[in-house]
């Protein structure tokens, strides 16, 4: 049973039942569907797909929104498409006009305005180039650094210069209402700059009386990492959001940040996601690159709670074989995974209470005797939270009466969330424990069951309990 968890991006390579199911049954724990290129009714085509697949598979596939942010893109041209010649002058309208391959517009009507002299532009995931040589209040004069072919509604990013775009768009707060509607799991917030901008979402989510949806932040520029702090203390987890963030900070820099966030995340007790291009050449190739093998690996090992799958499985050839591949990748290396060193290392920032202590003496027992199964009945997540931030080598199996503490907890590191009936005593959660072990395979084994007694007292892990299947 792997430990690291998979979220796969919907897209038409991967959006029928047929393939959505495969991808569920070899691995998938997320579907994350963008909602940069995403509709509403493709959105809930795709959910109602999984819960359909979830009730006849026993899965428990959560879904993830990630908003589209304050994403800056071009406006359209002629024909959909231009060519732009390397050392070419180009113009950046103000007003929004159809572009060609001397003429663009933006699609935020103060680019022009606020956009200064000196600065470097970055098209389509930084493939163009462009440098503002001198700006008149109705363009941007740009020389082309690096050129080529752009179309309709790619990214741009304005480098080293923060336009201090509101965060939260209409279409954003428009998705973010259709999130609580249909009661998507996760909510992936693009761009936040600051731990201010993922309170703005926590405040609407209240304001809907959403007390359970999981807030994402993404890192994707500099802003962020200035206040990462803030917005990992803010948010439920983190995305490492190579796509942007290779564009917006020297691309050399990021697997330094990445390792630094993994890091921060683990100590703070919050989600870890490492995103884009992991698998690349799987889009078009039924093998992965050494180099992407490693990278998936080097994510692991550093102990990550959820690798991301995007274009692989959006527009790939091998959406289904390259959620086989991964999870080959991920069971191999976290064999590799040091334990002892997580386990000392989480302990140095628990709180020396009894919860944290408990947690500890049930993972080191747990790594020693080799248990199958760490068993954890838990009614708000917590206790399962905690073993989950210690990196056993054995899987979690969180046993909860809470659907939407079954969602949340799909994204944690080594839990399988099962959904259970109410437990009120010390025998029947004996019972259920047995059933739940036996059924992921511990006969004959040793599993460990920790979690806080009685059950109705919440948020206090006060037992462990060796048993033999
Ligand atoms: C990224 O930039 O790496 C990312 C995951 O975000 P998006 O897919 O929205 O570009």
């Amino acid at each position: 049973m792997k430990k690291t968890k998979i979220i796969a991006t919907i897209g038409p390579a991967s959006k029928d039942e047929e393939t959505l199911r495969e991808m569920a049954l070899k691995g998938m724990d997320i579907a994350r569907i963008n909602m940069k290129y995403a509709s509403h009714k493709f959105v809930k085509s795709i959910v109602e797909t999984i819960h359909h697949i979830n009730e006849q598979m026993d899965t428990n596939v959560s879904i993830m929104l990630d908003l589209k942010g304050p994403d800056l893109t071009v406006n359209n041209f002629v024909g959909g498409t231009a060519y732009f010649t390397e050392g070419t002058k180009i113009r950046i309208y103000a007003e929004e006009i159809l572009g060609d391959s001397t003429k663009l517009s933006v699609n935020y009507d103060k680019f022009v305005h606020k956009v200064k002299t000196n600065t470097t532009l970055k098209i389509d995931d930084g493939r163009i180039e462009l440098f503002v040589i001198d700006k008149t209040e109705e363009y941007l004069l740009c020389e082309v650094v690096n050129g080529g072919f752009i179309e309709d509604g790619k990214g741009i990013n304005v480098i080293g210069q923060n336009l201090n775009i509101p965060f939260l768009s209409e279409k954003d707060v428009e998705d973010i209402k259709f999130a609580n509607e249909i009661n998507v799991d996760f909510l992936a917030l693009s761009f936040p700059s600051s731990g201010e901008d993922v309170l703005q979402v926590n405040d609407l989510l209240i304001g809907l009386n959403n007390d359970h949806i999981t807030i994402v932040s993404k890192i994707e520029n500099q802003a962020a990492i200035d206040d990462i702090d803030e917005i990992i203390h803010n948010s439920d987890g983190i995305m490492v959001a190579r796509g942007d963030l290779g564009v917006e900070i020297p691309l050399e820099r990021v697997p330094g940040i990445q390792k630094q966030i993994i890091n921060k995340c683990h100590r703070m007790g919050k989600v870890s996601i490492v995103a884009t291009e992991m698998m690349m050449t799987m889009e078009n190739n039924a093998r992965p690159s050494r180099a992407e093998v490693s990278d998936v690996a080097n994510a692991v090992l550093d102990g990550v709670d959820v690798v991301m799958l995007s274009g692989e499985t959006t527009i790939g050839r091998y959406p289904i074989m390259t959620i086989e591949t991964m999870v080959k990748i991920i069971e191999s290396s976290e064999q590799d995974q040091n334990y002892y060193e997580f386990l000392d290392r989480t302990m140095r920032t628990e709180k020396q209470d009894i919860s944290g202590n408990i947690s500890y003496s049930t993972v080191e027992c747990a790594n020693r005797l080799k248990c199958r199964l760490i068993m954890v009945p838990t009614v708000t997540g917590y206790t399962a939270k905690k073993i989950s931030r210690f990196r056993p080598s054995s899987p979690i199996i969180a046993l909860t009466p809470d659907e939407n503490v079954v969602k949340e907890l799909t994204m944690y590191y080594g839990i399988y969330p099962v959904l259970v009936g109410e437990i009120k005593t010390f025998d029947k959660m004996m019972k259920e424990v047995r059933e739940q072990a036996y059924h992921y395979g511990a006969k004959g084994g040793l599993v460990i069951v920790t979690g806080g007694y009685p059950f109705s007292e919440v948020k206090h892990t006060n037992f462990m309990k060796i048993e033999e299947m």
